[in-house]
């Protein structure tokens, strides 16, 4: 192992907690922003998903000292030449809620048939440590379903549904959707890494 601490650039006590479960067979401390009140707020302005999971990781290292661990993810509809992309967040607008960006998603596809309705997860995981930066990468290729389905999980999940599933990711449970998808596959090629 490389290191005994890491900090996760993140005071969202629901991606925190996901990360966390992920990183829990290793024998490490797992910190995050809420441990460091003082450390400033990254906009999440870069072009492409990359620049920002760098750019929160940086200034998480910058200001706690300790190997930091961010992430980016978007959600790529082939139709609609890869957005929302690194915009999902504000895909409706700069305050959109969850309900607000999947109502613009569906409406932007209505009409599509299912064929045309492909897509993927895509998640770009950082870690920096001192001058070094690797970026880790995980993807889930799936379908946007033509209504809501499912109640857990967050953001886009009860429209997406996974290739050879037939639930959406908000009919999984936790643990099954951590298994499979974009954030847990980025993040098993990040604990490769630090196993090594
Ligand atoms: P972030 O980079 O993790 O903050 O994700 C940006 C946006 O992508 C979020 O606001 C969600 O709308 C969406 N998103 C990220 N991860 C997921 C996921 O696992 N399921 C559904 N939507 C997600």
């Amino acid at each position: 192992m490389k290191f005994d601490t890491v900090v996760l650039a993140t005071r969202n006590p629901h991606k925190a907690e996901e990360l966390r479960a992920m990183l829990s067979g290793l024998p490490l401390t797992v910190k995050d922003l809420r441990d460091f009140p003082d450390c400033p707020e990254v906009e999440e302005d870069g072009r492409t998903l990359e620049d920002n999971a760098w750019k929160k990781a940086s200034v998480a290292h910058s200001c706690t000292g300790l190997p930091a661990i961010a992430d980016d993810t978007g959600l790529e509809v082939y139709y609609l030449l890869d957005a929302p992309g690194v915009y999902s967040a504000r895909y409706a607008g700069e305050d959109a809620t969850y309900e607000d960006n999947n109502r613009k998603l569906l409406n932007e596809l209505r009409q599509i048939p299912a064929r045309k309705r492909q897509a993927r997860f895509r998640c770009i995981v950082a870690l920096v440590h001192g001058q070094n930066e690797q970026l880790f990468e995980g993807s889930v290729e799936g379908n946007i379903l033509f209504s809501p389905r499912g109640t857990n999980g967050f953001g886009y999940d009860p429209l997406f549904r996974p290739e050879n599933f037939t639930q959406s990711y908000a009919e999984l449970d936790e643990e099954k959707k951590n298994a499979i998808s974009h954030r847990g596959r980025a993040m098993k090629k990040l604990i490769s890494f630090l196993k090594d």
